[in-house]
């Protein structure tokens, strides 16, 4: 007999046998309703059985989630030994009552378990428990699966009546509602925990947005403390800001069933959030009413972060500025829509000086300072940007005249008259150079907008500074010129282009010469390129490094093949050259490799780095380190172009330096100049106090001469006493032992 699942039977009962029953569902249904575990719920209808028909012990067991065994759901009055035996035993035909019924769907009724071929193999443990009969009945679901057995136990021989039959079938009947329901309890239980403790805000509302639900999620985003009772809509019209048009989303929603986005969410206090918002049509399939899901995530957090790395990606820390990449956007925009603009480049004078004797916060300060000034004289649709470092720009979105531009730059000049005041009494005078290219008279890509912009700025700067430089066509040919030797440097060594000349250096006491500067000469395509030309592009390009490599070797060979004769020799060494064997191995290490490649133990007390001022500004750690191990191996170091840089009197101090040499700027026309001569005085003073030798570059005439002999300069250079000369026609001069001076 197939069950169909139907869940009154109370009908087929007599009277009290009805009552009973009554009272049965009464207390599984109350059970239910209130909660209770359905092993509570399964144990209170077996007693319920038991209590009605005496004599009676029942079980219940529940099929496995394989549904594959039998599990123990309720049996109180069996002995535990015997449901810790049946507690997951397998179904199938022949096992026992329950594993056959389980696993067939049909009834068992077994009235002598001793003799029943069902029970072969089990009957050991029942008749040990003074079991012997025993009847199932298979709990089916509303599905008609089967989800465990019903049975009942007698200490006889014993077969059903029809009411017994009816009663075991209505047992297992409210068995079959007790768990099923209860899983569905459980399900909407854990439905309902997970919809309170969700962290999304979740309200339910009807169409006419009165809130039929909420979550705790909600009423934490939505409404200040206290006020969660006094609200009982969420009306998309006003609760969803204006900055989602949202009456467009409402239109979505009502014609789509949802709408999905990012929307400003107004609180129940006025204020508000930005939010992920999910909004969802919810249709009860048994009514027209209609019911809205709103889903809303807090994103305000995301939304600051976001907003905040935009910022930074256009804006400048310092300043406040936009930055390059927005200026360059700008630009973009411009050439894309061929509209013509004048960009303005500019960069603080000296002001590496500033960072490095007032330190980098009074530098900041005065970024800061430069970059509100550059403000209050640009005009509203000017774009005042900082670049990095100290360089800012101004985007002119106009062709103007040169007149205006002259006008504009003049204001930015003026902007010097009055000085800086940072913090307290530190004043700083500042001035800036200026650099302006306009688009498309000058170039037409901004790649090169910017280079024609960055090149006026340069020749500003090589003019003295402090003034604008429009683009124009001589800085064209001075761009396109450095472009063409820079192409030509790249072939010099391999094409064997350069020589170096020595420039004798006079011991002004004995006459006698001591010493020699190396000069790189270059002639290229048969004419003389000055060195005062190619070495500033070869500085910028880097070529440098193997241009210096190229230098050393010569003086090292000539050192070595020289050995004999009493002389030393200076070489020149680029700032740029300095700081990039100090990022790579050393200019020791650099050296060393030079001699080893000539196979000679490098008397490094014959060999003078001239370096320059520039280098020494501000507090080079390593600087030092890798000057001291230099001159530890005897190497000197010499300052050149003394008193045309920075001249701080502190870094003489600092560094380990053995001579100066006298920029020849000095010594030039000194004999007419009061003042320079005072000046020659000066330095020759300063170094005889600080132990180092001076060298005076540039001598030309005897009267100088005289001059520099009389404040005690130990060495001269210049032309009075020779050019600088090939190695041939200075190894010829060593060997005469010409005295020069005498
Ligand atoms: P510097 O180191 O100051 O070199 C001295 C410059 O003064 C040389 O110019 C020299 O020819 C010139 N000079 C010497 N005596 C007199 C004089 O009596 N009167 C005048 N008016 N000038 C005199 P040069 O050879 O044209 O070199 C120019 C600069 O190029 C050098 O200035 C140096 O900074 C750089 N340089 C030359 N060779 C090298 C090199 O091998 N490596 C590096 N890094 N720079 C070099
Ligand atoms: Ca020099
Ligand atoms: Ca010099």
């Amino acid at each position: 007999m197939h069950l169909d699942y139907c869940p009154i039977l109370i009908d087929e009962f007599d009277g009290q046998t009805r009552e009973f029953s009554l009272k049965r569902y009464n207390r599984i249904l109350t059970m239910l309703l209130s909660g209770s575990s359905l092993s509570d719920i399964l144990s209170a209808l077996v007693l319920l059985i038991e209590k009605e028909k005496l004599g009676t012990r029942a079980s219940v067991l529940v099929l496995s989630d394989d549904r594959r065994h039998l599990l123990l759901g309720a049996a109180p009055n069996l002995p535990q030994a015997y449901n810790d035996a049946i507690h997951g035993v397998e179904i199938g035909l022949g096992v026992g009552s329950c594993g056959e019924a389980a696993f067939s769907g049909q009834r068992v009724i077994v009235d002598d378990i001793s003799t029943h071929p069902n029970w072969v193999n089990y009957k050991g443990i029942a008749l040990a428990h003074k079991l012997l009969a025993c009847w199932s009945e298979p709990i089916k679901g509303s599905n008609g699966d089967v989800l465990g057995t019903f049975a009942m136990y007698y200490e006889n021989i014993n077969a059903p009546s029809d009411t017994d039959l009816i009663l075991i079938q209505e047992a297992a009947r409210l068995a079959s509602l007790a768990i099923e329901r209860s899983k569905s309890f459980q399900f909407q239980r854990q439905t309902t925990a997970i919809f309170n403790n969700l962290p999304i805000a979740l309200v339910t509302t009807s169409a006419q947005w009165s809130i039929l639900d909420a979550n705790d999620a909600f009423w934490g985003a939505m409404a200040t403390k206290g006020s969660r009772c006094d609200v009982g809509y969420f009306n998309p019209n006003e609760q969803i800001g204006c900055d989602t048009n949202n009456q467009h989303m409402i239109h979505a929603l009502m014609a789509n069933g949802h709408w999905q986005g990012e929307a400003l969410i107004k609180r129940f206090d006025g204020s508000s959030f930005y939010a992920d918002l999910t909004a969802m049509r919810l249709n009860e399939s048994y009514s027209d009413n209609r019911a809205y899901a709103w889903l809303i995530s807090d994103i305000s957090a995301r939304k600051q972060a976001s907003d905040l790395i935009e910022y930074q990606a256009n804006f400048d820390a310092l300043t406040q500025l936009p930055n390059r990449t927005q200026l360059l956007g700008l630009i973009n925009q411009h050439i894309d829509a061929r509209h013509g603009f004048a960009l303005m480049l500019m960069d603080v004078d000296n002001f590496k000086q500033v960072n490095d004797t007032l330190g980098h916060g009074v530098g900041d300060r005065l970024l800061v300072e430069i970059g509100k000034r550059l403000l209050s004289i640009a005009d509203d649709r000017f774009t005042v940007a900082r670049l990095g470092g100290d360089e800012f720009a101004i985007l002119i979105p106009d062709v103007l005249s040169i007149d205006q531009l002259n006008e504009v730059s003049q204001r930015i000049d003026n902007l010097a008259a009055t000085r800086y005041q940072l913090s307290g009494s530190t004043n700083v005078y500042s001035t800036l150079s200026l650099g302006i290219a306009r688009y498309p008279d000058d170039a037409e890509s901004l790649e090169l907008i910017l280079n024609c912009a960055d090149q006026a700025m340069y020749v500003a700067k090589r003019s003295g500074k402090n003034r604008s430089q429009l683009f124009n066509f001589a800085i064209r040919e001075r761009d396109s010129r450095a472009a063409k030797i820079h192409a030509w440097l790249q072939t010099a060594i391999e094409l064997n282009e350069f020589e170096l000349y020595y420039q004798p250096i006079i011991n002004l006491q004995t006459g006698k010469i001591v010493h020699a500067e190396a000069l790189l000469r270059w002639c290229h395509g048969g004419q003389f390129i000055s060195p005062q030309e190619f070495i500033p592009v070869a500085e910028a390009s880097g070529l440098i490094l193997g241009i210096g490599e190229w230098v050393r070797k010569q003086a090292i060979t000539f050192l070595h093949e020289y050995r004999d004769y009493p002389f030393t020799i200076a070489i020149n060494v680029s700032v740029e050259e300095i700081w990039s064997h100090l990022l790579q191995e050393g200019l020791i290490a650099s050296i060393e490799k030079t001699a080893a490649a000539i196979d000679c133990n490098f008397p490094y007390e014959r060999l003078t780095i001239e370096i320059t001022e520039s280098l020494l500004m501000g507090n080079q750690d390593t600087l030092i380190d890798e000057l001291t191990k230099l001159k530890a191996k005897g190497c000197r170091i010499a300052i050149d172009d003394f008193g045309t840089g920075y001249s701080s009197l502190a870094y003489l101090n600092q560094f380990p330096i053995d001579e100066l040499k006298i920029d020849k700027s000095f010594v030039l026309g000194c004999e007419y100049s009061v003042k320079q001569q005072a000046l020659i005085k000066a330095i020759a003073k300063m170094s005889q106090a600080l132990e180092l030798v001076v060298v005076a570059e540039g001598i030309e005439n005897s009267t100088q001469l005289e001059i520099i002999n009389s404040v005690g300069i130990d060495l001269g250079q210049g032309y009075l006493f020779s050019k600088p000369i090939p190695k041939a026609q200075f190894v010829d001069l060593l060997r005469k032992k010409e005295l020069f001076w005498r």
